[in-house]
């Protein structure tokens, strides 16, 4: 199944494959710069090659946050759309982006050492303090 996805003004447009079923909320202070909301939330792709533009793509922001994650945005309305680790190794799209229904079976919350003070993680959600499990090959550097 694809899905498709765009930025507030339209100009970027983009189309990937199979998402997780399961999506991430993160809380580190580099999310809630870049969203200006208390965490960013995120449907990793199953297959990176599956990503494409259909518009705007050669257009794309990025911003280097950290030595191992860029952030993809688009240059005219400053819309959140990818996050992209380790060069591209893995990709997850901005949950909210996408435009179709996605069929969401739970959420997890990452780095909620940084949650901010007025946002409580509900007690049936589950939570890492750090990265989750299979990304623990990554060193937070936030
Ligand atoms: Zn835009
Ligand atoms: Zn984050």
């Amino acid at each position: 199944m694809t899905h498709k996805g765009s930025c507030l003004c339209g100009k970027m447009q983009y189309e990937t494959g199979e998402l997780t079923s399961e999506l991430d909320h993160c809380h580190c202070t580099f999310c809630q710069k870049f969203h200006g909301a208390p965490f960013g939330t995120y449907a990793a792709l199953e297959d990176v090659a599956t990503f494409k533009w259909i518009s705007g793509g050669e257009d794309v922001g990025r911003y280097q946050s950290s030595s191992h994650s860029a952030r993809l945005f688009c240059n005219a309305c400053g819309s959140s759309l990818v996050a992209e680790i380790e060069g591209g190794k893995i990709l997850a799209v901005t949950a909210a982006t996408l435009d179709d229904e996605l069929k969401v079976d739970g959420v997890h919350h990452m780095f909620a050492r940084s949650k901010i003070k007025w946002f409580d993680i509900a007690e049936n959600e589950t939570k890492y303090e750090e990265y989750p499990p299979y990304m623990d090959q990554f060193t937070p550097t936030d």
